[in-house]
């Protein structure tokens, strides 16, 4: 029996991207089989944590690497690494800083929330976030202002489409806060497809969800300098408690690394391209849609809006409508208010995308009646 059916759960076609609320992503069976496995064993988790080390920095180009619970909590303990390095009363001590420096900055326009506000995540760690600029506009004089005050210990930017107003020049960024000798993090979250340009930024740390592209189990890559990664290792006696990764995680994500370094990731975009390019020529078929295909970071998506005034219907009432097939089709909602629908389609079967073909036809032939 399928778990959807044994648990009354409803089953969902995830065209959203890689969301949390739906499930995030797909893995591979041989991630799940590496999981499977990893749950009946028994490991010395620091050797395991030593071997993800090394193959995310393999993987990444950086000097090392280690894996936290997800990547809010990675955001959390790269903070703390920044306000404790490696010193065991220091670590025991956080959420309390004591007297010693505590400020993070973040340009205002990444003051994003992904289900939680990154502000929260930031004072978790026992850290001071300070908004830099405006949520339209951050100039360099802004951020070094902020980085030239004693009390920083750290820049956070976020490379993700949440972020609002003009966008910022994260490489100058971080030579700015590197010439203040303050540490720089990137939450690229959502972005691993992206890293090899992120990397070129020359932040301290960078952050990806391992279960978004990547495919794996629920887990925050953290990497980037050794210093600071031994650091963000070393807050499992601390804060990091709550936030450990699990060790069917860490296999989940070794496998996860391998399968992602054995495709060839010019072929997937092309491939990507292609299923997106059939389902715009089928969308645009249908009387009163109209679909494009948009340049979305880090992957292609469409974009379909509804064509007044032939159609009784709009993009809200055809969302709905979407929900309520079985199984629920889930679209990215977030550009309702200007009547766009978003859908991404990598992980979806062929079979999954007909589906979603046929039931817009059938919905919009319905509302023109
Ligand atoms: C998804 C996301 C997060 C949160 O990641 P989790 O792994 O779900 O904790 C943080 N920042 C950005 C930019 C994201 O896209």
């Amino acid at each position: 029996m399928k778990i959807h059916e044994k648990y009354g759960l409803t089953e969902v076609i995830n065209a959203a991207g890689t969301f949390t609320p739906l499930g995030v992503s797909r893995s591979t069976s041989m991630v799940g089989h590496s999981v499977a496995e990893a749950l009946g064993s028994f490991f010395i988790i620091e050797e395991l944590l030593d071997t993800a080390n090394t193959a995310i920095a393999n993987w990444a180009g950086t000097q090392a690497g280690t894996v936290t619970h997800c990547t809010a909590s990675g955001i959390t303990l790269a903070i703390a690494a920044t306000l404790t390095g490696s010193d065991a009363q220091k670590i025991a001590a956080l959420p309390d800083t004591g007297d010693r420096p505590n400020r993070v900055i973040l340009p205002a326009g990444h003051n994003i929330n992904y289900g939680q506000s990154i502000l929260q995540a930031i004072r978790l760690a026992g850290a001071t976030p300070v908004l830099a600029g405006t949520s339209e506009q951050c100039s360099s004089e802004d951020l070094e202002t902020h980085l030239a005050d004693p009390r920083t210990t750290c820049l956070l930017l976020v490379s993700s489409r949440l972020v609002t107003g003009d966008p910022i020049d994260l490489s100058a960024a971080i030579r700015t806060s590197h010439k203040h000798n303050v540490p720089a993090i990137v939450d690229c979250a959502a972005q691993d497809i992206r890293l090899p340009e992120l990397l070129d930024t020359g932040a301290d740390l960078f952050l990806v969800s391992a279960q978004k592209y990547l495919a794996a189990p629920t887990a925050g890559l953290v990497m980037g300098k050794a210093s600071l990664v031994e650091a963000v290792r070393a807050q499992s006696k601390g804060i990091g408690r709550g936030m450990k990764a699990s060790k069917e995680s860490i296999c989940g994500v070794l496998t996860a690394l391998e399968e992602r370094q054995n495709i060839d990731l010019e072929n997937w975009h092309i491939e990507q391209i292609s299923k997106v390019d059939h389902f715009v020529n089928r969308a645009n078929q249908i009387t009163g849609l109209s679909a494009k295909k948009t340049d979305g970071l880090p992957v292609t998506r469409i974009c379909l809006t509804v064509e007044h005034p032939r159609s009784k219907i709009d993009a809200i009432a055809l969302v709905t409508s979407l929900k309520n097939q079985t199984p629920s089709i889930r679209v990215m909602e977030y550009a309702l208010p200007e009547g766009k629908i978003f859908l991404e389609l990598v992980p979806l079967h062929t079979k999954e995308i007909e589906h979603i073909l046929s039931s817009l036809s059938e919905i919009m032939t319905r509302s023109s009646k």
